[in-house]
């Protein structure tokens, strides 16, 4: 499925939650990376046909999603970051009741159902009321309710919200499985969410798309800027640069993520990138400027904070 999106941009009375905003998105899994507020939830409410934009539209396969609004739904998934359930019913019944709001038989339901739980590892406590469910069990049922319809579009808000490394671990093979025929557009706030798991990555921030590509590329695109920098010398630190991640070197030092142009320290060693850098340098690269007014701050160990 190839999904359009064309210079759609969204307002609210006072606020403007996506500027012009154009992407393609083809069979793989896109993860959608960017800090609260970006407006990942607003694109997906509008591609999920929950909201419409102020502007701007979106096409699938050559077609309005709002022209073919009934075929379009029937092809995809949905994944909302909160979503209601009815405390009384079972899991089974609360998919069986969405299943049937979807328009699907209820012996093609029974199957699915049954066949979701015990991928997502919940067929023992299928029969018990929802109530019981702790946050991650929850969360696991939700991830099922998308995938009731075998969806071609796959919208998935926060889904790693509530799940514990186990679970993550679950979640990521059922999603590889299910992108091999399908897109999924999958939103966090947590980059180590899509890692391993995303081919393509978007990132997001007040409401533009900052980047967007292939891991690989992403990642050739901070060649030969990310290094390591053992934490005594930080306060010799120069040129502008972001500070990543804290790590402990084998010897038992630790040692910083920095982001630069150029090698901040005498002591700094060039690194590969990860995606954690490839994101934070889209987040903070307009504070790369060659501006030297920043220098020697002190270095807090945050990540993301702005020398
Ligand atoms: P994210 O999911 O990336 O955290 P959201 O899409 O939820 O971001 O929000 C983007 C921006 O739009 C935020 O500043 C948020 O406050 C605003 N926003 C979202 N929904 C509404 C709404 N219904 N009314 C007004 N502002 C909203
Ligand atoms: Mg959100």
């Amino acid at each position: 499925m190839n999904i359009k999106i064309d210079q759609l941009e969204k307002s609210y009375k006072k606020k403007k939650a996506l500027y012009p905003l154009s992407l393609s998105l083809n069979t793989g899994i896109y993860g959608l990376l960017g800090p609260n507020g970006a407006g990942k939830s607003t694109l997906m409410n509008i591609l999920a046909t929950v909201e419409k934009p102020t502007h701007g539209k979106v096409m699938v396969d050559n077609q309005e999603i709002w022209q073919i609004e009934k075929i379009y739904k029937s092809k995809l998934g949905y994944l909302p970051q909160t979503f209601g359930m009815m405390p009384e019913l079972t899991g089974r019944e609360f998919l069986m009741y969405i299943a049937s709001l979807k328009g699907i038989s209820s012996k093609e339901a029974a199957n699915n159902i049954q066949s979701l739980l015990q991928q997502v590892n919940l067929t023992e406590v299928a029969d018990n009321a929802l109530h019981s469910y702790s946050g991650g069990m929850k969360q696991r049922i939700g991830i099922c309710q998308a995938l009731l319809n075998r969806p071609s579009f796959l919208l998935l808000d926060e889904p790693t919200v509530g799940l514990d490394p186990d679970e993550r671990i679950h979640f990521k093979h059922l999603i590889l499985k299910q992108a091999e025929h399908s897109t999924v557009l999958l939103s966090t706030h947590i980059v180590s969410d899509v890692e391993a798991l995303a081919t393509h990555i978007i990132v997001m921030k007040h409401g533009r798309v900052l980047a967007t590509g292939k891991v690989n590329e992403l990642k050739q695109a901070v060649k030969g800027m990310i290094w390591k920098v053992p934490n005594k010398s930080h306060s010799s630190l120069s040129y502008p640069h972001i500070i990543g991640s804290n790590h402990m070197n084998n010897d038992g030092f630790e040692e910083t993520k920095v982001i630069s142009f150029v090698s901040p320290s005498p002591q700094a060693i060039p690194v590969e990138a990860t995606l954690e850098d490839v994101y934070l340098y889209n987040i903070h690269k307009d504070k790369l400027s060659t501006d030297n007014s920043n220098i020697n701050n002190n270095l807090n160990g945050q990540d993301g904070w702005i020398g």
